[in-house]
Protein backbone atom coordinates (compact mmCIF):
# COMPACT_ATOMS: atom_id res chain seq x y z
CA UNK A 1 0.00 0.00 0.00
CA UNK A 2 1.55 3.08 -0.89
CA UNK A 3 1.76 6.05 2.01
CA UNK A 4 0.40 9.86 1.54
CA UNK A 5 3.60 11.68 -0.37
CA UNK A 6 3.67 15.26 0.92
CA UNK A 7 4.38 16.65 -2.11
CA UNK A 8 0.77 15.16 -4.07
CA UNK A 9 -1.14 18.27 -4.51
CA UNK A 10 -4.86 18.11 -5.79
CA UNK A 11 -4.99 18.13 -9.47
CA UNK A 12 -7.45 20.75 -9.74
CA UNK A 13 -7.22 24.55 -9.96
CA UNK A 14 -9.16 26.15 -6.98
CA UNK A 15 -11.90 25.29 -5.19
CA UNK A 16 -13.58 28.37 -5.98
CA UNK A 17 -13.11 27.84 -9.78
CA UNK A 18 -14.36 24.05 -9.43
CA UNK A 19 -17.75 25.09 -8.29
CA UNK A 20 -17.74 28.01 -10.73
CA UNK A 21 -17.70 25.85 -13.79
CA UNK A 22 -19.08 22.66 -13.60
CA UNK A 23 -18.78 20.55 -16.73
CA UNK A 24 -21.20 18.46 -18.43
CA UNK A 25 -23.31 18.75 -15.63
CA UNK A 26 -20.56 17.01 -13.53
CA UNK A 27 -21.17 18.17 -9.93
CA UNK A 28 -18.31 18.73 -7.84
CA UNK A 29 -17.82 17.84 -4.09
CA UNK A 30 -15.33 18.04 -1.71
CA UNK A 31 -16.29 14.69 0.45
CA UNK A 32 -18.34 12.11 -1.26
CA UNK A 33 -19.46 9.21 1.41
CA UNK A 34 -20.34 6.12 -0.70
CA UNK A 35 -22.88 4.06 1.56
CA UNK A 36 -25.17 5.22 4.06
CA UNK A 37 -24.68 2.66 7.36
CA UNK A 38 -22.96 3.50 10.42
CA UNK A 39 -19.50 4.26 9.27
CA UNK A 40 -20.63 6.03 6.28
CA UNK A 41 -23.22 8.06 8.46
CA UNK A 42 -20.24 8.89 11.24
CA UNK A 43 -18.24 9.74 8.20
CA UNK A 44 -21.19 12.19 7.21
CA UNK A 45 -21.16 13.59 10.79
CA UNK A 46 -17.31 14.06 11.05
CA UNK A 47 -17.03 15.72 7.15
CA UNK A 48 -20.17 18.03 8.13
CA UNK A 49 -18.47 19.41 11.52
CA UNK A 50 -15.25 19.79 9.89
CA UNK A 51 -17.28 22.29 7.39
CA UNK A 52 -16.63 19.88 4.34
CA UNK A 53 -20.23 19.57 3.43
CA UNK A 54 -20.17 16.06 2.32
CA UNK A 55 -22.24 14.08 -0.26
CA UNK A 56 -23.62 10.64 0.83
CA UNK A 57 -24.65 8.83 -1.99
CA UNK A 58 -27.02 5.95 0.53
CA UNK A 59 -27.76 2.87 -1.76
CA UNK A 60 -31.22 2.04 -2.39
CA UNK A 61 -31.29 0.88 1.42
CA UNK A 62 -31.16 3.73 3.57
CA UNK A 63 -28.82 1.93 7.17
CA UNK A 64 -27.44 -0.91 4.48
CA UNK A 65 -27.87 -4.04 7.24
CA UNK A 66 -27.92 -2.42 10.04
CA UNK A 67 -31.37 -1.31 9.17
CA UNK A 68 -32.54 -4.87 8.97
CA UNK A 69 -31.24 -5.77 12.33
CA UNK A 70 -34.14 -6.17 14.94
CA UNK A 71 -32.59 -5.08 18.11
CA UNK A 72 -29.18 -3.17 18.59
CA UNK A 73 -28.63 -4.25 22.37
CA UNK A 74 -24.48 -3.86 21.86
CA UNK A 75 -23.74 -0.17 21.06
CA UNK A 76 -23.27 1.68 23.88
CA UNK A 77 -25.13 4.61 24.85
CA UNK A 78 -29.09 2.55 24.56
CA UNK A 79 -29.26 0.49 27.56
CA UNK A 80 -32.92 -0.33 26.37
CA UNK A 81 -31.57 -1.43 23.52
CA UNK A 82 -33.05 -0.09 19.78
CA UNK A 83 -34.10 -0.41 16.51
CA UNK A 84 -31.43 -0.84 13.84
CA UNK A 85 -34.04 1.45 11.89
CA UNK A 86 -34.03 3.91 14.75
CA UNK A 87 -30.45 3.79 14.87
CA UNK A 88 -30.08 4.74 11.43
CA UNK A 89 -32.41 7.53 11.83
CA UNK A 90 -30.89 9.49 14.79
CA UNK A 91 -27.58 9.11 12.76
CA UNK A 92 -29.36 10.46 9.28
CA UNK A 93 -30.73 13.14 11.26
CA UNK A 94 -27.25 14.22 13.43
CA UNK A 95 -25.23 14.27 10.04
CA UNK A 96 -28.09 16.13 8.35
CA UNK A 97 -27.91 18.37 11.03
CA UNK A 98 -24.85 19.31 10.77
CA UNK A 99 -24.83 20.01 6.73
CA UNK A 100 -24.68 16.66 5.63
CA UNK A 101 -26.24 15.80 2.20
CA UNK A 102 -28.26 12.35 1.55
CA UNK A 103 -28.68 11.10 -2.16
CA UNK A 104 -31.49 8.69 -1.53
CA UNK A 105 -32.02 5.52 -3.72
CA UNK A 106 -28.81 6.33 -5.64
CA UNK A 107 -26.01 4.04 -6.46
CA UNK A 108 -22.80 4.49 -7.39
CA UNK A 109 -22.09 2.35 -10.33
CA UNK A 110 -18.48 3.40 -11.51
CA UNK A 111 -15.48 4.67 -9.88
CA UNK A 112 -12.33 6.15 -11.80
CA UNK A 113 -9.84 6.47 -9.42
CA UNK A 114 -6.92 5.84 -11.47
CA UNK A 115 -6.02 9.61 -12.50
CA UNK A 116 -5.80 10.34 -8.52
CA UNK A 117 -8.35 13.07 -6.85
CA UNK A 118 -10.63 14.76 -7.88
CA UNK A 119 -12.13 11.57 -8.64
CA UNK A 120 -14.99 10.63 -11.14
CA UNK A 121 -17.82 8.61 -10.36
CA UNK A 122 -21.00 7.74 -11.91
CA UNK A 123 -24.74 6.50 -10.41
CA UNK A 124 -27.64 4.40 -11.44
CA UNK A 125 -29.87 7.82 -11.81
CA UNK A 126 -27.37 9.51 -14.24
CA UNK A 127 -25.11 11.51 -11.45
CA UNK A 128 -21.52 12.23 -12.35
CA UNK A 129 -19.46 13.40 -9.58
CA UNK A 130 -16.59 14.69 -9.12
CA UNK A 131 -14.72 14.28 -5.59
CA UNK A 132 -11.70 15.85 -4.14
CA UNK A 133 -11.98 12.54 -1.47
CA UNK A 134 -13.86 9.42 -1.08
CA UNK A 135 -14.95 7.69 2.12
CA UNK A 136 -16.02 3.94 0.82
CA UNK A 137 -18.25 2.28 3.14
CA UNK A 138 -20.50 0.02 1.16
CA UNK A 139 -20.66 -2.66 3.54
CA UNK A 140 -21.42 -5.84 2.94
CA UNK A 141 -23.88 -8.64 1.57
CA UNK A 142 -25.07 -11.84 3.27
CA UNK A 143 -23.74 -14.86 1.68
CA UNK A 144 -25.84 -17.14 -0.05
CA UNK A 145 -25.93 -21.15 0.46
CA UNK A 146 -25.71 -21.37 -3.17
CA UNK A 147 -28.05 -25.05 -2.81
CA UNK A 148 -30.54 -25.82 -5.78
CA UNK A 149 -34.01 -24.14 -4.61
CA UNK A 150 -32.69 -21.43 -2.78
CA UNK A 151 -32.80 -19.14 -5.45
CA UNK A 152 -35.95 -20.05 -6.53
CA UNK A 153 -37.85 -19.60 -3.05
CA UNK A 154 -36.59 -16.56 -2.05
CA UNK A 155 -39.06 -14.78 -1.12
CA UNK A 156 -41.52 -17.33 -1.31
CA UNK A 157 -39.85 -19.01 1.87
CA UNK A 158 -36.02 -17.98 2.20
CA UNK A 159 -35.12 -15.58 3.59
CA UNK A 160 -31.51 -13.55 4.93
CA UNK A 161 -33.96 -11.16 6.90
CA UNK A 162 -35.71 -12.18 10.10
CA UNK A 163 -36.66 -8.69 10.77
CA UNK A 164 -37.90 -8.84 7.34
CA UNK A 165 -39.98 -11.12 6.95
CA UNK A 166 -40.25 -13.13 10.26
CA UNK A 167 -44.20 -11.87 10.76
CA UNK A 168 -45.32 -13.99 7.74
CA UNK A 169 -44.07 -17.46 10.13
CA UNK A 170 -46.45 -16.82 12.67
CA UNK A 171 -47.56 -19.88 14.09
CA UNK A 172 -45.35 -21.65 11.19
CA UNK A 173 -42.02 -24.09 11.78
CA UNK A 174 -38.87 -22.44 10.20
CA UNK A 175 -35.06 -23.32 10.37
CA UNK A 176 -32.43 -20.93 10.48
CA UNK A 177 -28.54 -21.92 8.90
CA UNK A 178 -25.88 -21.37 10.19
CA UNK A 179 -23.80 -21.15 13.95
CA UNK A 180 -22.96 -17.55 14.52
CA UNK A 181 -24.09 -13.98 15.89
CA UNK A 182 -26.21 -13.74 13.51
CA UNK A 183 -27.92 -17.01 13.39
CA UNK A 184 -28.70 -17.13 17.09
CA UNK A 185 -29.69 -13.61 17.41
CA UNK A 186 -32.13 -13.80 14.43
CA UNK A 187 -33.58 -17.36 15.38
CA UNK A 188 -34.31 -15.77 19.13
CA UNK A 189 -36.38 -13.20 17.38
CA UNK A 190 -38.19 -15.70 14.76
CA UNK A 191 -39.57 -17.24 18.20
CA UNK A 192 -41.86 -14.39 18.58
CA UNK A 193 -43.63 -15.84 15.67
CA UNK A 194 -42.49 -19.31 14.83
CA UNK A 195 -43.86 -22.58 16.50
CA UNK A 196 -40.60 -24.08 16.34
CA UNK A 197 -37.14 -23.05 15.13
CA UNK A 198 -34.46 -25.42 14.28
CA UNK A 199 -31.10 -24.35 13.76
CA UNK A 200 -29.00 -26.42 11.27
CA UNK A 201 -25.47 -25.86 12.11
CA UNK A 202 -22.46 -27.98 9.91
CA UNK A 203 -20.60 -28.15 13.47
CA UNK A 204 -21.49 -29.32 16.78
CA UNK A 205 -20.70 -26.16 18.51
CA UNK A 206 -21.90 -22.90 17.92
CA UNK A 207 -19.31 -19.57 16.73
CA UNK A 208 -22.30 -17.27 18.23
CA UNK A 209 -21.03 -15.33 21.84
CA UNK A 210 -21.56 -17.12 25.62
CA UNK A 211 -24.85 -14.99 25.57
CA UNK A 212 -26.77 -15.48 22.93
CA UNK A 213 -26.07 -19.06 23.06
CA UNK A 214 -27.39 -19.09 26.23
CA UNK A 215 -30.44 -17.59 25.68
CA UNK A 216 -30.92 -19.75 22.55
CA UNK A 217 -30.72 -22.74 24.56
CA UNK A 218 -33.25 -21.37 27.06
CA UNK A 219 -35.72 -20.55 24.81
CA UNK A 220 -37.70 -23.95 24.02
CA UNK A 221 -38.82 -23.14 20.98
CA UNK A 222 -35.33 -23.37 19.75
CA UNK A 223 -34.18 -26.98 18.58
CA UNK A 224 -30.59 -27.68 17.38
CA UNK A 225 -29.86 -29.98 14.59
CA UNK A 226 -25.80 -30.36 14.81
CA UNK A 227 -22.97 -31.39 12.29
CA UNK A 228 -25.80 -30.69 9.61
CA UNK A 229 -25.88 -29.39 6.12
CA UNK A 230 -28.97 -28.06 3.86
CA UNK A 231 -28.59 -29.79 0.31
CA UNK A 232 -31.59 -28.70 -0.88
CA UNK A 233 -34.59 -26.43 -0.47
CA UNK A 234 -38.01 -27.42 -1.96
CA UNK A 235 -41.88 -26.58 -2.24
CA UNK A 236 -44.40 -26.14 -5.04
CA UNK A 237 -45.99 -22.38 -4.97
CA UNK A 238 -43.53 -21.77 -2.03
CA UNK A 239 -41.25 -23.76 0.53
CA UNK A 240 -42.07 -27.06 1.89
CA UNK A 241 -39.39 -29.04 3.21
CA UNK A 242 -35.38 -29.35 2.95
CA UNK A 243 -33.00 -32.14 2.69
CA UNK A 244 -30.90 -32.70 5.33
CA UNK A 245 -27.15 -34.10 5.07
CA UNK A 246 -25.66 -35.31 8.46
CA UNK A 247 -21.79 -34.60 7.45
CA UNK A 248 -20.28 -36.90 10.26
CA UNK A 249 -22.38 -40.48 9.46
CA UNK A 250 -23.49 -38.62 5.68
CA UNK A 251 -27.49 -39.93 6.74
CA UNK A 252 -30.10 -37.81 4.44
CA UNK A 253 -33.43 -36.97 5.09
CA UNK A 254 -36.23 -34.88 4.02
CA UNK A 255 -37.68 -32.16 6.50
CA UNK A 256 -40.15 -30.48 6.28
CA UNK A 257 -40.60 -26.49 6.94
CA UNK A 258 -42.23 -23.74 5.53
CA UNK A 259 -39.40 -21.12 5.79
CA UNK A 260 -35.80 -21.20 5.84
CA UNK A 261 -33.78 -18.49 7.29
CA UNK A 262 -29.93 -18.63 5.93
CA UNK A 263 -27.35 -16.73 7.98
CA UNK A 264 -24.05 -17.85 6.55
CA UNK A 265 -21.81 -14.57 7.30
CA UNK A 266 -21.11 -12.27 4.74
CA UNK A 267 -19.07 -11.03 1.80
CA UNK A 268 -17.96 -7.10 1.05
CA UNK A 269 -19.40 -5.14 -1.51
CA UNK A 270 -16.08 -4.38 -3.58
CA UNK A 271 -16.93 -5.14 -6.85
CA UNK A 272 -17.76 -2.23 -7.70
CA UNK A 273 -13.07 -0.98 -7.11
CA UNK A 274 -11.72 -4.40 -8.52
CA UNK A 275 -8.86 -3.21 -10.10
CA UNK A 276 -8.48 0.02 -8.92
CA UNK A 277 -8.41 -0.07 -4.39
CA UNK A 278 -6.67 -2.93 -3.18
CA UNK A 279 -8.21 -6.27 -1.56
CA UNK A 280 -7.71 -9.37 0.30
CA UNK A 281 -8.00 -12.24 -0.69
CA UNK A 282 -11.56 -12.48 0.39
CA UNK A 283 -12.79 -9.30 -1.23
CA UNK A 284 -12.43 -7.14 1.53
CA UNK A 285 -10.66 -3.37 0.47
CA UNK A 286 -7.19 -3.23 2.33
CA UNK A 287 -6.83 -0.17 4.33
CA UNK A 288 -4.21 0.80 7.12
CA UNK A 289 -4.58 2.59 10.72
CA UNK A 290 -5.65 5.82 8.95
CA UNK A 291 -8.10 3.95 7.17
CA UNK A 292 -6.35 5.32 3.89
CA UNK A 293 -7.01 2.55 1.16
CA UNK A 294 -4.09 1.93 -1.80
CA UNK A 295 -4.86 5.59 -3.88
CA UNK A 296 -4.42 9.00 -2.08
CA UNK A 297 -7.48 10.19 -1.17
CA UNK A 298 -9.83 7.14 -1.33
CA UNK A 299 -10.74 6.26 2.45
CA UNK A 300 -12.49 3.21 3.60
CA UNK A 301 -14.40 2.14 6.43
CA UNK A 302 -17.39 -0.48 7.96
CA UNK A 303 -17.24 -3.72 7.25
CA UNK A 304 -16.53 -2.96 3.53
CA UNK A 305 -12.51 -3.45 5.35
CA UNK A 306 -13.36 -4.87 8.47
CA UNK A 307 -13.03 -9.21 8.18
CA UNK A 308 -12.66 -9.16 11.81
CA UNK A 309 -15.15 -7.07 14.00
CA UNK A 310 -18.04 -5.91 12.18
CA UNK A 311 -19.90 -4.31 15.10
CA UNK A 312 -21.75 -1.13 15.15
CA UNK A 313 -20.14 0.30 17.23
CA UNK A 314 -16.75 -0.53 15.31
CA UNK A 315 -18.24 0.55 12.29
CA UNK A 316 -18.81 3.70 13.69
CA UNK A 317 -15.27 4.45 15.30
CA UNK A 318 -13.81 3.30 11.96
CA UNK A 319 -16.22 5.93 9.71
CA UNK A 320 -15.05 8.76 12.48
CA UNK A 321 -11.38 7.82 11.80
CA UNK A 322 -11.66 7.95 8.03
CA UNK A 323 -13.52 11.36 8.18
CA UNK A 324 -11.21 12.45 10.19
CA UNK A 325 -7.78 11.40 7.71
CA UNK A 326 -9.84 12.75 4.76
CA UNK A 327 -9.81 15.96 6.11
CA UNK A 328 -6.57 15.94 7.25
CA UNK A 329 -5.60 14.88 3.90
CA UNK A 330 -8.03 17.60 2.35
CA UNK A 331 -6.10 20.23 4.21
CA UNK A 332 -2.67 19.39 3.15
CA UNK A 333 -2.96 18.34 -0.11
CA UNK A 334 -5.63 21.98 -0.85
CA UNK A 335 -4.09 23.57 -4.11
P1 LIG B 1 -20.10 -15.59 10.99
O1 LIG B 1 -19.68 -15.25 12.38
O2 LIG B 1 -19.09 -15.67 9.92
O3 LIG B 1 -20.88 -16.96 11.11
C1 LIG B 1 -21.32 -17.64 9.96
C2 LIG B 1 -21.89 -18.96 10.40
O4 LIG B 1 -22.37 -19.63 9.24
C3 LIG B 1 -20.86 -19.87 11.06
O5 LIG B 1 -21.45 -20.58 12.12
C4 LIG B 1 -20.46 -20.80 9.92
O6 LIG B 1 -20.12 -22.08 10.35
C5 LIG B 1 -21.74 -20.89 9.11
N1 LIG B 1 -21.50 -21.12 7.68
C6 LIG B 1 -20.68 -20.42 6.85
N2 LIG B 1 -20.77 -20.88 5.60
C7 LIG B 1 -21.65 -21.91 5.63
C8 LIG B 1 -22.18 -22.80 4.67
N3 LIG B 1 -21.80 -22.72 3.39
N4 LIG B 1 -23.07 -23.72 5.05
C9 LIG B 1 -23.45 -23.82 6.34
N5 LIG B 1 -23.01 -23.00 7.32
C10 LIG B 1 -22.11 -22.06 6.96
O7 LIG B 1 -21.22 -14.59 10.41
P2 LIG B 1 -22.35 -13.75 11.18
O8 LIG B 1 -23.06 -14.57 12.16
O9 LIG B 1 -23.10 -13.08 10.11
O10 LIG B 1 -21.50 -12.66 11.98
C11 LIG B 1 -20.59 -11.86 11.27
C12 LIG B 1 -19.89 -10.91 12.23
O11 LIG B 1 -20.85 -9.99 12.76
C13 LIG B 1 -19.26 -11.62 13.41
O12 LIG B 1 -18.06 -10.96 13.73
C14 LIG B 1 -20.26 -11.42 14.50
O13 LIG B 1 -19.70 -11.43 15.79
C15 LIG B 1 -20.85 -10.06 14.15
N6 LIG B 1 -22.25 -9.97 14.65
C16 LIG B 1 -22.39 -9.58 15.95
C17 LIG B 1 -23.66 -9.49 16.49
C18 LIG B 1 -23.79 -9.08 17.92
O14 LIG B 1 -22.78 -8.77 18.55
N7 LIG B 1 -24.97 -9.04 18.50
C19 LIG B 1 -24.78 -9.81 15.72
C20 LIG B 1 -24.60 -10.22 14.41
C21 LIG B 1 -23.31 -10.31 13.90
P3 LIG B 1 -18.76 -22.34 11.20
O15 LIG B 1 -19.08 -21.88 12.59
O16 LIG B 1 -18.58 -23.81 11.09
O17 LIG B 1 -17.70 -21.55 10.52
Amino acid sequence: MSSNSLSFTLNTSTRAEQEAAPSGGVQHERVIIIGSGPAGLTAALYTARANLHPLVIAGHELGGQVSLTYEIENYPGFPQALTGQELVEQMKAQAERFGARLKLYSAVTEVDFADGSPFRLKTDDGGEYLADAVIVTVGATARRLNVPGEKEFTGRGVSYCATCDGFFFRDQDVIVVGGGDSAIEEALFLTKFARRVDVVHRRDQLRAGATLQKRAQANEKIHFIWDTVVEEISGEDKVRAVRLRNVKTGEVREHPTDGVFIFVGHDPNSDLFQGQLERDEYGYVITDRLMRTNIEGVFAAGEVQDRIYRQVATSVGQGTAAAMSAERWLAEHEA
